[in-house]
């Protein structure tokens, strides 16, 4: 029987009405097996973050040489063969020189703001002219860049901020033209919120805009098309202000590329990776910037300028073979995430047929459908019981309100996948 322990604060958990935690033993490719001996596909890579599969056993035979090997140093004074075989590895895919380390999708996202806010005062330190002035900061509505502060105040306000709103600092903010199969209407929304972009570029000189490429997760895995990205990115760059991609949870196949800026064939100056980047096991987070970004660091009369930020397990080595190992399974097997989109295809044209449901959209390993329901948000509860009736049926899901997704690991089988489609069909007929 499920319990809450007396000891444990749950993430994003309010104890007075969740249900109490599943308790799990074990896991191995797409299945969480629980102490009770159930087992459950998790059709959610555990918070976006399972890339291949649990226990996938080359990254665990890789960290588990590295943990007898070098198991951690102070990353200021040092350097280690791991970190470096990384940063050439992500550089050389991402176009982005220079490769920093934190230790989550947050701090990621918190260093990309840092580097790009303290680059312009460096620019303005130097004399740059017009530097001084760039000052504003863009991002979307409906954006979730993390749950730190700075994170927090470049995401949208919502439940989740709110009781921090005087502490964050203020972001301008354009409308997100979210699409669905079949839109009508998305013409006039991309063309409604480019124009509004380019209005709030216009009316402030802009240090940086940050977006989410291709599908904001949090704000409901609401997705844009690539001409959007593709249109933002050319507007940011003829205002002279610098682009940070989000892809903590874009990056690594999630969206069918290697990274889902590339949908747009786009070049970031920024980019925050995360979750995928260790196969999902060990935390760790890294920012990917232009060679000129850092130089504007570098200054040997002026210790200002540094980029003073470091956290205390920067480039864990274990985190950085996990990363290496990954990256290599994923590329040796590029077609388990170029080909996860038509394997959903058929399934997700099946299930949006269903009549409680709306606005089906897909990419890559993400499918995404709505229900109907009159007040949509993340506290709609009709999320929740749907999780219910699909976890007894041996999938683990957990819908964003109202809207349902699946965000499987790569090694999902065809015979797993058609059991999550049957599971959420079954579970829409019985609410
Ligand atoms: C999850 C997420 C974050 C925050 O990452 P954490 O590792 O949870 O701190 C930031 N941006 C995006 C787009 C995310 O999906």
């Amino acid at each position: 029987m499920a319990t809450w322990h007396p000891h444990l604060w749950h993430p994003t958990t309010q104890v007075a009405t969740a249900d109490p935690p599943l308790r799990a033993v074990r896991a191995r490719g797409a299945l969480l097996e629980l102490e009770d001996g159930r087992q459950l596909i998790d059709a959610i890579s555990s918070w976006w973050v399972t890339l291949h599969g649990h226990a996938e056993p080359e990254i665990a035979a890789a960290v588990a040489a590295q943990a007898q090997t070098l198991e951690q140093v102070i990353f200021a004074n040092f350097s280690h063969p791991p970190a470096e075989a990384l940063a050439t590895a992500l550089s050389a895919r991402t176009g982005l020189e220079r490769l920093f380390f934190s230790d989550n999708g947050s701090t990621a996202v918190e260093v990309a703001l840092k580097i790009a806010w303290q680059w312009w005062r460096n620019q303005e330190a130097a004399g740059t002219p017009g530097a001084a002035a760039r000052r504003r900061l863009i991002a979307f509505d409906g954006a979730y860049h993390g749950d730190t502060f700075g994170a927090m105040a470049l995401g949208e306000r919502s439940i989740f901020s709110a009781p921090f709103q005087p502490l964050l600092f203020e972001v301008a903010r354009a409308p997100w033209p979210a699409t669905w199969w079949d839109d009508e209407g998305i013409e006039a929304r991309e063309a409604a919120a480019l124009q509004r972009l380019e209005q709030l570029l216009e009316e402030v000189p802009t240090a940086a805009v940050i977006l989410e490429p291709m599908i904001q997760g949090a704000g409901g895995m609401a997705m844009v098309r690539p001409s959007f990205v593709h249109g933002v990115a050319e507007r940011v760059r003829a205002a002279g202000a610098l682009l940070i991609a989000d892809e903590v949870m874009t990056g690594f196949g999630r969206t069918g590329a290697l990274f889902a800026h590339r949908h747009a064939a786009i070049q970031p100056d920024l980019i925050a990776l995360s979750k995928g980047l260790t196969g999902g096991f060990l935390p760790m987070g890294v920012t990917m910037a232009s060679e000129g970004l850092f130089a504007g660091f570098v200054d040997a009369e002026q210790p200002g300028r540094t980029l003073f930020h470091g956290h205390s397990f920067t480039a864990n080595p274990l985190g950085c073979a996990a990363a290496n190992a990954s990256l290599a399974l994923l590329e040796r097997q590029a077609e388990r995430f170029t080909g996860f989109e038509a394997r959903h295809r058929p399934h997700l044209e099946a299930l949006a047929r269903h009549p409680r449901l709306r606005r089906p959209r897909l990419l890559g390993t993400v499918a995404a459908v709505e229900l109907v329901v009159e007040r949509p948000g993340y506290l709609n509860p009709v999320g929740r019981e749907l999780q219910r009736r699909v976890l007894e049926q041996g999938v683990f899901l957990r819908p964003l309100g109202q809207v349902l997704y699946l965000l499987p690991p790569l090694c999902l089988s065809d015979a797993q996948l058609e059991q999550c489609y049957a599971a959420i069909g079954l579970a829409l007929d019985a609410l």
